[in-house]
């Protein structure tokens, strides 16, 4: 029998074959590498100051849509690119969420639903890093009903012209190319907006208190005009985004567990050296019961990423029970944060450590990529065949 193991506690790691490892591995060298030594200064200054470096470095180790195939995409597995998603969020949301809009929303929505053509002119430059993409969806007005979007395309003769607001668009002001969702009188059409278009412009979000390491914008849309061309022409309606918004989701049931694990791993750390009435205060019961739900719930939560990754391996994953991953994984997540933060006390509160970091970050992964409150109905009607929505 293998000796106790307090990262892996329940070897799940002999759950992965060598390859998934691998994968596993680069992806954890190159943030603590490349990411990590800085991270908290971009989170404090609120900027991305290296994002398009980021990128091309992102890109040279195929992180970006990594299980997507051909044209310049790894072709990895869904495992694969869940662990690489637990390592990116390990390090920081912002930088997962970098990854996941680029491969999960914006190359996944050109490579299931775009034209050859697009497919050629984009994804092999968004693949390398050279081209950064974000995906709108959301509005100011409108965010878990986006089938009531208000962002309008109209034919033109043989063009297209949209006019519209998006909001809290991750990667919009540094894209070059922007997928945008808008109502046609066909039904809603997603668009390949190259964001140097005459009437479109991306002006940042400033003031977040959580993704500061990561680069939010509104896209404003003024009459820009787009060829025939740009339509995706792969699909109308909501099954669009949706089905873009199922990937992406995938990526954070893996996600948050890293974020959880680094918030377990400086708690017990800290706990180990900190010392208060003449011990350590990791020897303390309340302490311990704080780390044995801690790991619970982070080692539950794997596995039920595990799970669904292997089921979306198999071509078996069902979109309620990404809602059941998302959900469980981003709450167990936040809460094992916020335990650890308590764990280290006042210093839980200070960038010096990543603790709160996290915290606040995950207030964003429980937000976008469906609320709480969407999974929760999702399920909700899963389960009942009744609809709670509306
Ligand atoms: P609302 O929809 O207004 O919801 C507010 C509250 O009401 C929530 O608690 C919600 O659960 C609840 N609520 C709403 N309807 C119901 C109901 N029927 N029953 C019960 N409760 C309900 N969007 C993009 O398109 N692209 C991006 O790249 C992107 N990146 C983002 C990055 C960040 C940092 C953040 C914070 C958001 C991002 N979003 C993005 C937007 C995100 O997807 C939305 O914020 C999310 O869908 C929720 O919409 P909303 O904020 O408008 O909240």
């Amino acid at each position: 029998r293998a000796p106790f193991d307090p990262r892996d506690p329940l070897g799940i790691d002999d759950l992965f074959d060598a390859e998934e490892l691998a994968v596993r591995d680069t992806v954890r060298r190159f943030c603590a590498e490349r990411v990590t030594p800085h991270v908290a200064e971009w989170f404090e200054s609120g900027e991305l100051p290296v994002v398009r470096e980021l990128a091309v470095e992102l890109g040279r180790i195929g992180a970006f849509g990594m299980h997507l195939e051909g044209y310049g995409c790894a072709g990895a597995s869904a495992v694969q690119y869940g662990l690489a998603c637990l390592e990116f969020e390990a390090c920081d949301s912002g930088l997962r969420s970098l990854v996941s809009v680029q491969g999960s929303l914006a190359m996944f929505a050109i490579h299931r639903f775009g034209s050859e053509e697009q497919k050629d002119e984009w994804l092999p430059r968004m693949a390398a890093g050279e081209a950064i993409g974000c995906f709108g969806l959301t509005e100011p007005d409108i965010g878990s009903d986006p089938a009531s979007m208000r962002t309008r395309a109209k034919r033109d003769g043989g063009d297209w012209v949209l006019n519209g607001r998006k909001m809290w668009i991750t990667n919009g002001s540094v894209a070059a190319v922007a997928v945008v969702w808008a109502q046609t009188d066909e039904g809603v059409r997603g668009f390949v907006v190259p964001t140097d278009t005459p009437g479109f412009s991306a002006p940042e979000i400033r003031h977040k208190m959580s993704l500061r390491a990561s680069v939010t914008s509104e896209l404003v849309l003024d009459d820009v005009r787009l060829p025939e061309a740009a339509v995706l022409p792969g699909v109308v309606g909501m099954r669009g985004p949706l089905t873009c918004l199922g990937e992406a989701r995938y990526g954070i049931v893996w996600g948050s567990i890293g974020a959880a694990r680094t918030c377990l791993e400086t708690a017990l750390g800290y706990a180990g050296g900190r010392e208060q009435f003449g011990r350590p205060i990791a020897g303390f019961q309340l302490t311990q019961a704080k780390f044995a739900d801690m790991a619970l719930e982070l080692h539950k939560g794997l596995l039920l990423a595990l799970h669904l990754g292997r089921r979306k391996d198999a071509g078996t994953l069902r979109p309620e029970q990404v809602s059941f991953g998302k959900l469980n994984n981003v709450r167990e997540a936040i809460e094992i944060c916020r335990t650890a933060r308590t764990i280290l006390g006042a210093n839980g509160i200070s960038l010096e450590y990543p603790v709160m970091r996290h915290v606040t970050n995950l207030e964003s992964v429980l937000t976008y990529e469906g609320t709480s409150e969407m999974h929760t109905l999702v399920i909700g009607k899963a389960l009942t065949g009744l609809d709670a929505f509306r």
